[in-house]
């Protein structure tokens, strides 16, 4: 990186409201708007942020869910659970035991305040489903980060799923101060070292779109070894996607998001994800359903079995908010959803 480019990257960082190195992140508005604050993301004059550090290279045995990609597509499911309950949670988890190949357990908006990530992975591992579990930067510095890492290497987890993550001003506790000693590309490298299987994020629309495969190239080259694609849109516009980022020399398996709608509340809480694309009519469609359950259950296959067909692709992740007291049913829904892909 030259002097001048450096200079810029430092001032990125400082006007940063995560203080990002490894930015942009993928909340950035369609419009080039900071998803914290009015003001155009200070990363987007850049170019992609070369990753500086070497590419981790601790031996591990294959992991088993890199394997099975190698097989098969996989199936991952968000799991649907209460906060702080750990009823909630085995209940759900004894849901979809056997009908997915693993459980993502990651962030949620409307629920900053989480178990720690190693607590809620064994809880959910003990009643035998193979947990992918999410880190963010967000709450944790890079010393809490690591032991978080060191705990969930410990336990045997499927992999770990390494984001920047929200800031504190969106989500239900904006009284709390954001942390971001790093961010997900720098958490990728931690994990690496840690010796799980690590995914990162990427969404393909998010400003600037024409540099999201460069960006994921980044976090690879830090130690990703899978890429979860956020709600792509159309099966087009994950395949191009797929397409630029192998002709970067991005070998990494991808798992493609698939959004699960089952009545009109979980359908109200996906029109807020942030950077959201689904193929036209799909939430409508199943709000207008006759039995929106049936039609949501019928559109995540669908959507699924298309986004499998793109080359690359080797997993999908049932993804979605349930409506509050619907846990159970949805957890049933993506077991259903689950039999059906695999
Ligand atoms: S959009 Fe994200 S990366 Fe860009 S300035 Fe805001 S917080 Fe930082």
């Amino acid at each position: 990186m030259t002097p001048s480019v450096d200079v810029d990257l430092q001032h990125a960082t400082r006007a940063c409201p995560k203080s990002m190195t490894y930015g942009p992140c993928g909340g950035v508005g369609d419009d080039g708007t900071c998803e914290v604050a009015p003001v155009p993301c200070s990363f987007l004059p850049l170019p992609t942020v070369r990753w500086s550090g070497a590419r981790e290279s601790r031996t591990v045995p294959e992991p088993h869910l890199l394997a099975l990609m190698r097989q098969r597509p996989v199936v991952v499911a968000d799991l649907p659970a209460v906060a702080l309950s750990r009823d909630s949670l085995e209940r759900a988890a004894d849901r979809v035991v056997g009908a997915v190949d693993a459980v993502l357990l990651g962030d949620h908006g409307a629920a900053r305040v989480q178990f720690s990530p190693s607590y809620r992975a064994s809880l959910v591992q003990a009643r035998g489903v193979p947990v992918w579990q999410g880190l963010n930067c967000r709450d944790r510095n890079r010393v809490a980060l690591e032991g978080e890492l060191a705990g969930l290497a410990d336990l045997g987890v499927g992999a770990v799923h390494c984001v920047t993550g929200d800031h504190t001003l969106t989500g239900d506790r904006p009284d709390a101060q954001p942390v971001f000693d790093l961010d997900s590309t720098a958490l990728a490298a931690a994990a690496k070292a840690a010796g799980v299987l690590v995914s990162v994020g990427e969404t393909p629309h998010g400003p600037p779109a024409q540099r999201r495969a460069e960006r994921l190239r980044e976090k690879v080259r830090a130690g990703a070894d899978v890429c979860f694609v956020n709600h792509a849109g159309s099966v087009e516009a994950l395949r191009a996607f797929v397409e630029e980022a192998g002709d970067l020399g991005v070998d990494v398996p991808f798992v493609a998001c698939v959004a699960v709608a089952t009545d009109p509340g979980s359908a109200a809480q996906l029109r807020r994800f942030t950077s959201l694309r689904l193929p036209a009519g799909y939430l409508a469609g199943i709000e207008s359903a006759p039995d929106p359950r049936r039609a949501g259950i019928a559109a995540a296959i669908a959507l699924a079995q298309a986004y499998l067909s793109v080359p690359g692709v080797r997993g999908v992740d049932l993804s979605g908010v349930p409506t509050a007291g619907a846990e159970l049913t949805t957890a049933a829904a993506l077991a259903e959803i689950g039999c059906a892909l695999t």
